[in-house]
């Protein structure tokens, strides 16, 4: 089973994809945020990795049905 990290977009929606890079994750470049196609959005937005031990069972699993479709920066 692939690895999907469980993200939060800027305006607070849960979602998971499994293209963040996060070895690229580093100070700098588009600050702690990385731009991606958020499902609920369905704009832009700059994400973040969730820390899943903070999210309830329902959260993590509705989180992981929605999984943003691109991957952009
Ligand atoms: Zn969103």
């Amino acid at each position: 089973m692939e690895q999907r990290a469980v993200v939060r977009c800027a305006e607070g929606h849960l979602f998971s994809t499994t293209t963040f890079p996060m070895q690229n994750l580093g100070p700098g470049r588009l600050g702690p945020g990385r731009l991606i196609r958020c499902p609920q959005c369905g704009r832009l937005r700059s994400s973040v990795l969730a820390d899943v031990q903070e999210l309830s069972a329902p959260q993590l699993a509705r989180a992981m049905r929605l999984e943003a479709a691109e991957f952009l920066a």
